[in-house]
């Protein structure tokens, strides 16, 4: 059987799931998996395509000290226990800069590229960067993809790429990026097939998890997103602020004596709706809680996604459809009905029994405006470049396209 791994790894965990290629070119996930605790207190979970547990075990902390470890561990555990040795690995990697459009397939030239944007994102892209590097030390004829978050946008026109700063900043990468693209891109492809009709006009997506953004779709390309430079910017997240003034940044410095690896931490990590609520990044936990300030950082957060829907909306020039996806956007009936009410302004109405059915269609017949709850799949996505890589590097010519 042939199989294609998908890779997602961070600073303390590698995500991976198996896919199975089946008769023209369908995938078919089979294996979940992730080894967390990297560094700490390692531990190897994964389950089958039925959800039955496949592993669940612990490492010395000595066996598991870094991402390429974790990586090695894991795919010991595939090839030995498994048996799987898949035929491609698809990478899911955080920047793309402004030289990537699409996914690529790797190889020491991409490596080194993708080197110079670890400044760009300096928590993420390391961590993506070391499997990488050791597949293609260990296993150099296995062929891997890189898959950015970035990519998607890089539709945007001059305008939306830009910050009002000088040029050589912007010329050295300073940009207006936005993330979260490869569940944009599954999106716009099932929209296709959803609601074709729907696909090619004006549609805003809003990916509401612990991290979340929204962006303007217009015939299924992104035009607008409420992230930029970094995955700070934009709609209050699970422990991100989100838009936010510079000049608090400069408060933080002068007032309050941070250094910038301090400014850093608290900005990932103590703000958002933890820092606001004081109570959790949760939202099922702030959505259970009796705290004013629980109920004060929900209200935020509709609040800034109303606020982002007319920015986006302003963008597109009018609007045809809304989307919610990804943990609260596909699963808290709750806050679709609150942001749906926000939106009332441009015609959405929601149907309160189909909304808590969690129906694909949950807008009543009369409102101007469809609103979908389309479930996410970056990995799946993923795991489709890196087939569609694979079968063009295997034609006389392959496709490295790059863009400026
Ligand atoms: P990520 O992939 O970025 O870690 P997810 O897309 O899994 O994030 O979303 C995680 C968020 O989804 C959390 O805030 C979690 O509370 C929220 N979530 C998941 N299920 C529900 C639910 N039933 N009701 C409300 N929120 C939910």
């Amino acid at each position: 059987m042939d199989t294609i791994l998908v890779v997602n790894a961070g600073s303390s965990s590698v995500k991976f799931q198996v896919f199975s290629v089946e008769g023209e070119g369908t995938l078919r996930r089979q294996i979940k998996g992730q080894m967390d605790g990297i560094g700490s207190r390692p531990r190897l979970r994964a389950s089958g395509a039925g959800g039955d547990s496949l592993a669940d075990r612990a490492y010395p902390i000595e066996a598991v000290p870094d991402v390429p470890a974790a990586m090695r561990v894991a795919g010991d555990w595939l090839r030995d226990e498994l048996r799987i040795q898949p035929i491609a690995v698809g990478h899911r990697v955080v920047h793309g800069g402004p030289d990537y459009a699409r996914p690529v397939l790797i190889d020491h030239g991409v490596v080194a590229r993708l080197e110079r944007f670890v400044s760009l994102a300096p928590l993420h892209q390391p961590h993506n960067l070391a499997p990488i590097r050791s597949i293609l030390a260990n296993f150099p004829a296995l062929p891997q993809v890189a898959c950015f978050d970035t990519a998607f946008h890089r539709t945007h026109s001059a305008v939306a790429d830009h910050y009002a700063i000088p040029h050589h900043l912007h010329a050295e990468g300073v940009r207006r990026y936005g993330f979260h693209g490869l569940s944009y891109e599954y999106i716009a492809k099932t929209l296709l097939q959803i609601a074709p009709e729907i696909a090619k006009r004006r549609v805003i997506v809003a990916h509401l998890g612990s991290g979340a953004s929204m962006c303007a779709l217009r015939d299924g390309q992104s035009i607008e997103s409420t992230m930029g430079f970094t995955a700070l910017d934009g709609l209050p997240m699970g422990t991100r602020p989100g838009q936010l003034d510079p000049g608090v940044v400069l408060y933080l410095i002068s007032e309050k004596g941070m250094s910038a690896s301090n400014v850093q931490n608290f900005l990932y990590r103590d703000c958002g709706l933890r820092g606001l609520s004081g109570v959790s990044n949760d939202m099922r936990e702030l959505e259970a809680s009796q705290e004013s300030k629980a109920k004060l950082a929900i209200d935020y957060f509709v609040y800034r996604i109303g606020l982002s829907s007319g920015m986006l909306a302003a963008a597109l020039q009018g609007l045809d459809a809304f989307v919610f996806t990804a943990g609260i956007g596909e699963n808290s009936a709750n806050i679709r009905a609150r942001v749906a009410e926000q939106l009332g302004w441009l015609g959405v109405a929601v149907d309160a029994a189909e909304n808590a059915r969690h129906s694909r269609l949950i807008s009543r017949l009369n409102s101007t405006i469809p609103v979908y709850v389309v479930p996410t799949d970056e990995e799946l996505m993923i795991a489709q470049h890196t087939l569609s890589l694979l079968m063009n590097s295997q034609s006389p010519n392959p496709r490295h396209e790059r863009v400026s």
